[in-house]
């Protein structure tokens, strides 16, 4: 019985440790915070006889660095050592996906020497890099003596170009006698860190009362291997979800095509959870999708998505042989298909046409209780024999001839009736409604 009890006491200390790590880990885990110590490397920034703000900046940005990691916050530097970054190389982290917040550190210069004071410039369309700002700018107020002399929209490279919540602090003036000083001293630069610091502290319980949230995520819907899931347009019907959340959410939506290794954005910042792609026949069309939630948390991008637009049998590509006609209606890829019922009939790829790089070839055929069977030829080769029965009619059906483990030019492509049938079909039917490759 007493071991029982301790047994009893032990689960219960274990449990509650248990929703302690599962309630305080999502802060560390989810969300990183980027500290950017402007210029550094050959770009010293302004300059006052050998002191130069890179170094400053530097000094700066790692004590803050410090200071959030020691309160448990998942921060990264730019850099943390005297080497130049450009502009964009600053925002690949943020580009990963899990920024909740940037803050790059400058000091000031002016031609007036009498010119001090704190600015902090925000990006203008993100009300939480106000937020950010201001609670960085009030902080300065509550732990330094330097005059505030600015907050204000600013489109700086690290601010328009960055996903992320950003803000910029210039620290004072170092061609100001009294700023300098200030930035100088070790008094100064701990007070200076420590207005920035608590200013980031200060907006975060602001904006998640209850603890950092986790990161949103998102998913696109299942797209079809082949889009020939539209009956008459080259249309792709996209999808997505948040994964995570439920309410407060938007999305980036980019497509890339298969000639281009670059995704394009589709969609920025939408609430939007369903687009129309238009895309053309014979492509490989690959989509991503990610969320950002309301307090600017933005995902990792989706696992990408891809489907491919078949050749429409309409398409210049191919010729048939004497003996086919035309079934149209709704059901048909583009609005019609060619069928036959006779043996030895062909429809193939053109003399002399090719088909670059591709990685599956497919025959969509409608299939039907009156389906027959193909033979169909790649390159020479007798690769598969297509059946085309189906108990029930079933319309615009990718039927996989190969899979190519290195991109293989097609330049011969035939499917060649049989004139033969499997024993449940009532005919000799083969209706083809367009060729895919997916690429
Ligand atoms: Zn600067």
């Amino acid at each position: 019985m007493k071991n029982g009890n301790e047994y009893a006491r032990h689960l219960k200390i274990y449990l509650l440790v248990l929703l302690l790590v599962l309630l305080l880990s999502p802060d560390k885990c989810f969300s990183q915070i980027i500290i950017d110590p402007g210029h550094g490397g050959y770009d010293p920034g302004a300059a006052y006889n050998e002191i130069q703000e890179k170094n400053i900046n530097l000094s700066i940005a790692k004590q803050v660095f410090e200071y959030l990691k020691n309160q448990g916050f998942e921060t990264t530097l730019t850099r943390d050592t005297d080497i130049y970054l450009s502009l964009s190389n600053r925002l690949t982290l943020v580009e990963q996906g899990r920024t909740i917040a940037f803050i790059s550190i400058h000091c000031n210069s002016f031609t007036d020497p009498r010119v001090r004071g704190v600015e902090v410039y925000y990006q203008s369309a993100n009300p939480n890099s106000y937020q950010l700002a201001k609670s960085i700018f009030d902080n300065f107020a509550c732990y330094t003596n330097l005059p505030l002399r600015k907050i204000e929209a600013k489109n700086y490279f690290v601010l328009s170009e960055n996903q992320s919540t950003a803000v910029l602090v210039e620290c004072g003036f170092l061609s100001n006698t009294y700023d300098r000083e200030y930035l100088l001293s070790q008094d100064g630069r701990e007070k200076i860190v420590r207005a920035i610091s608590e200013g980031i502290i200060n907006y975060f319980s602001k904006v998640y009362p209850n603890g950092l949230d986790k990161m949103p995520a998102a998913s696109l819907l299942n797209l079809p291997s082949y889009s020939s899931s539209t009956t008459n347009t080259t249309r792709i019907s996209l999808q997505w979800v948040c994964t995570t959340e439920t309410t407060s959410f938007a999305f980036d939506l980019e497509y890339r095509p298969n000639y281009s290794s670059t995704f394009v954005r589709l969609l920025s910042s939408t609430t939007q959870t369903a687009y129309t792609f238009s895309g053309s026949q014979g492509l490989t069309y690959y989509f991503r999708v990610r969320a950002k939630d309301k307090a600017g948390n933005i995902s990792p991008w989706s696992t990408v998505k891809s489907t491919s637009i078949p050749y429409d049998d309409t398409n210049s590509l191919f010729t048939l042989s004497s003996g086919w006609k035309k079934a149209s209606g709704p059901y048909r890829f583009l609005g019609s298909s060619s069928y036959t019922t006779l043996k030895g009939k062909y429809f193939k790829l053109k003399q002399g046409l090719k088909l670059y790089s591709v990685k599956e070839v497919a025959i969509i055929v409608t299939k039907s209780p009156y389906g027959g069977k193909a033979n169909v030829y790649l390159n020479g080769k007798l690769i598969k024999t297509i059946d085309t029965y189906a108990s029930k009619n079933t319309y615009r059906v990718p039927l996989i001839i190969k899979t190519y483990t290195t991109p293989t030019t097609i330049y011969d492509l035939r499917v060649v009736t049989t004139g033969t049938k499997n024993t449940y079909s009532k005919g000799y039917f083969v209706d083809i409604d367009g060729v895919g490759v997916k690429r």
